[in-house]
């Protein structure tokens, strides 16, 4: 399993990216080690066994986790999109950016109600973006099972604003 100083190892650091005063973590480095994804997986899989029917996989960097978790579990897979890219009726849930609001949709019907569903994506920062994962999982009328990335920020009251749900992060990053 890989440990956390492992995954952090494999991070690379661009400094004032995409905005002067960003850190920005850059995953490529873990996706190109040889069978990481897997094992990345694998501990979320684990860590979930028997919680969850359903995977929601946010846009677009959650979608390879939530591709590699769905190929591993055989469970199904639904993909949260920015606005707009989704046909037909959709739940839509928004959240705050540093300047001004960005939005999520899942289509109706796509998440059964009742599911426990576990929501990824690659990186958790400030949680708004998991958060609207988990109340489009509401909307839905399903349960959040957990929340999981493999990279949260510490210091930027993610994991304080989605208190209530489980949160599984692989590597905790300042
Ligand atoms: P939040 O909504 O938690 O503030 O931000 C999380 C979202 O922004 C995730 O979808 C993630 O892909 C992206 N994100 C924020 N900071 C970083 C970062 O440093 N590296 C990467 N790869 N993504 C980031």
């Amino acid at each position: 399993e890989p440990t956390s100083a492992e995954i952090a190892a494999l991070l690379t650091e661009f400094p004032d990216y995409p905005k002067p005063g960003v850190v920005f973590r850059d995953l490529a480095g873990l996706y190109a080690e040889p069978g990481m994804l897997s094992r990345l997986a694998t501990r979320v899989a684990d860590r979930f066994a028997g919680e969850f029917d359903r995977i929601l996989a946010i846009e677009s960097r959650g979608f390879v986790l939530g591709a590699a978790l769905a190929t591993l579990t055989g469970l199904p897979l639904t993909l949260a999109r920015k606005p707009g890219k989704l046909p037909g009726a959709v739940h839509q849930a928004e959240y705050q950016l540093e300047y001004g609001s960005d939005r999520i949709e899942v289509q109706e019907g796509a998440v059964c109600p009742g599911e426990r569903v576990l929501c990824v994506d690659d990186v958790l920062a400030t949680g708004g973006t998991l958060q609207a994962a988990g109340r489009l999982v509401e909307l839905s009328d399903a349960k959040v099972a957990g929340l999981a990335t493999i990279v949260a920020l510490t210091g930027l009251g993610g994991r304080e604003r989605l208190a209530g749900h489980p949160v599984l992060a692989l590597c905790e990053v300042p």
